[in-house]
């Protein structure tokens, strides 16, 4: 059974829709990026797959739960969401944050060891990067059916870019579903099996990875603004399939 199914999926905030007639299959093991530029829908379409906001019309479904279940519903069937803003409670300390979490504190931190000095830190004095490993390591620590990540990467150093996407991509060698959304395609697809491209909510091209990174440049011109280069994003390849 499919993990993470859209079907026509409409979804916005009130007005028109944002998300307007998007279909999407992820399977359990795969990773699918999605991509678009600034206001492309990308963080919308996460939100509406995480159960956050209910269709305008079509439908979203996670396996284990109905196309009607919220947020928590689907979190109970076994979704993991990071969100943009970083999923971590600022004021508690690393082991709290991760004793908060579905999975056990021992396996965040052997997913990443460079927490383990940090544990009684409190989360809103790490930097970016440990407070975006926190996040996910508490997410893939309860072994997520499926991951729905916006924006690992934002603002973030291509090493410690690589560390977090090696590690998304291990959790669907696991088994785990992942929906990737970012903004720098060469990244994202260079860990994705399969990517979308949305311009103003609507899916206007997909395929596989291998298949978009020869297309990138054109894919960046027409789709994304700001994207980085496909001969700079080389160093960052984290061993997707091809
Ligand atoms: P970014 O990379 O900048 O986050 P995105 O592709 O994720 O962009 P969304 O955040 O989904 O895009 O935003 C798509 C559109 O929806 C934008 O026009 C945005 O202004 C609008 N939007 C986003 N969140 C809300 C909200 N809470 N209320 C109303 N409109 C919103």
């Amino acid at each position: 059974m499919s993990a993470v199914v859209a079907e026509a999926l409409c979804a916005g905030y009130g007005a028109g829709p944002v998300v307007d007639a998007v279909d999407l299959v992820v399977e359990p093991g795969e990773v699918v990026a999605v991509l678009g530029a600034n206001g492309a829908g990308k963080s919308t379409l996460l939100l509406a797959l995480a159960g956050v906001l209910s269709p305008m019309s079509g439908r979203s479904r996670i396996v284990g739960s109905s196309e009607t279940a919220g947020l928590a519903a689907r979190a109970r069937a076994g979704m993991s969401l990071i969100t943009e803003e970083r999923s971590v409670f600022q004021r508690l300390t690393v082991a709290d944050n991760l004793r908060l979490g579905r999975g056990r504190a021992e396996r965040a931190l052997e997913i990443f060891p460079e927490l383990v000095e940090h544990q009684h830190r409190r989360a809103g004095h790490l930097s970016g990067g440990q407070q975006q490993m926190l996040a996910l390591g508490r997410a893939l620590a309860g072994m997520p059916r499926v991951l729905l990540a916006d924006e690992l990467s934002l603002g973030l150093a291509p090493k410690l870019v690589r560390r977090l996407l090696a590690e998304v991509r291990a959790a669907a060698q696991r088994g785990t579903a992942v929906v990737l959304v970012e903004q720098q395609a060469a990244r994202a697809l260079s860990v994705a099996d399969r990517a979308i491209v949305l311009r103003g909510g609507r899916c206007v091209m997909d395929g596989r990875s291998s298949e978009l990174r020869d297309r990138l440049s054109e894919i960046e011109a027409m789709y994304l603004s700001g994207g980085t280069t496909a001969a700079h994003d080389e160093e960052d390849d984290v061993g997707a399939p091809r």
